[in-house]
């Protein structure tokens, strides 16, 4: 190779790739031993030289090396300054609250996970900081319910259970144009399909207990942002309400974001499969996937996505909750459980399960119908997947 082109070759131009980042960003050899992985500094404090006098940790729940390793990893793949990890998804999201007032009030789309209903309704509505849900798929409706009070939009996308793709750009120019600032809860889509600080977002927030961790061993959170304010916000909720994550959780992020292309690409490429096996069978009703053709907000997944994810829901055409009750009984290699984004693959039922705590008449609402079945589709061989899903719903309808 001629020095010429070496020359023009930046060292960041060397680690630019999504995949080279996941596996270096925010970890070099370590210091000490030149130990490969960063080590679980398994430690809550530091010593000092004299006091004040030290390398950059004085306690724990303030700040540890290796959760530093996995902030930054996290900050590169979401193309962010900061990263900030918590001790789970919704402590995360508990100080993003934490940092609004008494009179504030939060928009957020109606149809998300169930714990951050759960925790804008009944923990901090009764401080005063209210929350209201609109269909984001309108970003005029979504406008026009912005009130004086409104400090924050939040937004999910893919929606969770019911797969609506709503579009983060637009959505982040109208809430700026009222000085509302704008969060993403990208847990479904990982920032290998989707990067809403790019879109105009001012927060992202990840339970990486989800894909980011990748196999279902672990309970973390975090935030990315370029807004230093913001950073520095989170960093005090931090060291004052101790939702700090362990050493050990912090190593085993790490390990699973160095994987997380790999994984969404099988993820994806198996859901593809599966979401056009159900649509074609004629005992399933509506298929929630965006990347069937037939997908209300197919085009703008495909625009703002880089591919469709591993979440699938779909109803029964009878809408008959016993039969879907039934089918979760019979899979045998998909896992009946609650949460997703593991390399197993896992089925469970929002009514009943994940999204319980949303009161009925809501759930009709928003179109959370009672045989609405949801898979967080694994790596698994899809022969396989595809099997076991056929075979059981012929066995339960
Ligand atoms: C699981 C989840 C959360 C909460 O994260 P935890 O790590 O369980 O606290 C938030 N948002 C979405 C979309 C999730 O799936």
């Amino acid at each position: 190779m001629s020095n010429q082109s070496d020359s023009s070759i930046t060292l960041a131009d060397l680690h630019s790739g999504f995949g080279t980042r996941a596996v270096h960003a925010g970890q070099a050899p370590d210091p000490t031993s030149g130990a490969v992985m960063t080590p679980i500094y398994q430690t809550s404090t530091y010593a000092q030289e004299a006091p004040g006098k030290h390398k950059g940790y004085e306690y724990s729940r303030v700040s540890n090396p290796t959760r530093t390793a996995l902030e930054g990893n996290l900050a590169s793949l979401e193309n962010a300054e900061h990263g900030i990890a918590f001790s789970s998804g919704v402590a995360g999201i508990d100080a993003i609250m934490k940092s609004l007032r008494p009179g504030d009030h939060v928009l957020a789309t109606d149809d998300l996970y169930g714990g951050t209903h759960r925790l804008m309704k009944q923990v901090f509505e009764p401080l005063n900081i209210s929350t209201s849900f609109v269909d984001m798929s309108d970003p005029e409706a979504v406008e026009s319910a912005i009130t004086n009070a409104t400090k924050l939009l939040w937004i999910e996308t893919p929606t969770n259970p019911l797969m609506r793709v709503v579009d983060i750009a637009a959505l982040c120019e109208r809430a700026h144009a009222h000085d509302v600032d704008v969060a993403v809860d990208n847990t479904f889509a990982t920032p290998y399909l989707q990067q809403p600080l790019d879109l105009g977002a001012d927060l992202v927030l990840h339970s990486a207990t989800k894909y980011l961790g990748g196999h279902s061993d672990l309970i973390l959170g975090a935030v990315c942002t370029n807004d230093e304010e913001w950073a520095e916000r989170l960093r005090f909720q931090i060291k004052s309400t101790g939702a700090s994550p362990g050493p050990m959780d912090c190593f085993l992020t790490l390990r699973g974001t160095k994987t997380l292309h790999l994984r969404m690409e099988r993820h994806c490429a198996n859901a593809r499969r599966l979401a056009g096996m159900l649509d074609d069978h004629p005992a399933v009703g509506l298929v929630r996937y965006p990347g069937l053709s037939s997908h209300p907000t197919h085009d703008l997944a495909a625009r703002q996505m880089s591919d469709f994810g591993g979440m699938i829901s779909f109803e029964l055409a009878d809408d008959d909750m016993e039969t879907a009750v039934a089918i979760l009984e019979e899979v045998e290699v998909f896992t009946l459980a609650e949460s997703l984004g593991g390399v197993e693959s896992l089925i469970e039922h929002p009514a009943s399960m994940t999204h319980a705590s949303i009161p009925a008449d809501e759930r009709e609402q928003i179109g959370l119908t009672d045989s609405l079945i949801r898979l967080s589709v694994g790596v698994e061989t899809a022969d396989n997947l595809e099997a076991d899903l056929q075979r059981a719903l012929n066995r339960a309808v």
